[in-house]
């Protein structure tokens, strides 16, 4: 798959502030504020920096943590996982495979068929509502 790389001076201008935190930072969103957390409607969840689907509605679950989450991506191919030591937890980062950006987190708590729970900040993502419904 082809990359997105784009220099910090770009992705200031494309994203909004809090973006750019969350998504070229590795920041996160304080939970139940993001605009995604709660949301229920059919579509697909783009990543904010490339445009790539990288999330579908019906994989997504209400996992009361306050962020989006969901139980596993539209093709694996499309995020990639990397170990985070930060804040003296051992975690599993995710981030987009075409531009690098910082998603979430994937915990091992999610329900089945993945049991795997992807953990993703509203910021990082944008959601494209499925039309004709
Ligand atoms: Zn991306």
């Amino acid at each position: 798959m082809e990359k997105v790389r784009k220099t910090d001076e770009e992705w200031r201008a494309q994203l909004s502030p809090e973006e750019y935190v969350v998504a070229r930072q590795k920041g996160t969103e304080r939970a139940f504020t993001g605009r995604y957390w709660n949301t229920t409607a059919t579509g697909i969840y783009r990543c904010v920096g490339c445009g790539t689907p990288l999330f579908a509605s019906d994989t997504k679950f209400d996992a009361g943590c306050g962020w989006p989450s969901y139980f596993e991506p539209i093709d694996p191919e499309r995020v990639r996982e990397e170990r985070d030591t930060s804040h003296g937890m051992i975690r599993t980062e995710v981030l987009c495979n075409i531009c690098d950006a910082h998603l979430g987190h994937v915990f091992p708590d999610g329900p089945e068929p993945t049991g795997l729970r992807y953990c993703i900040n509203s910021l990082s993502l944008k959601f494209e509502p499925l039309e004709d419904e």
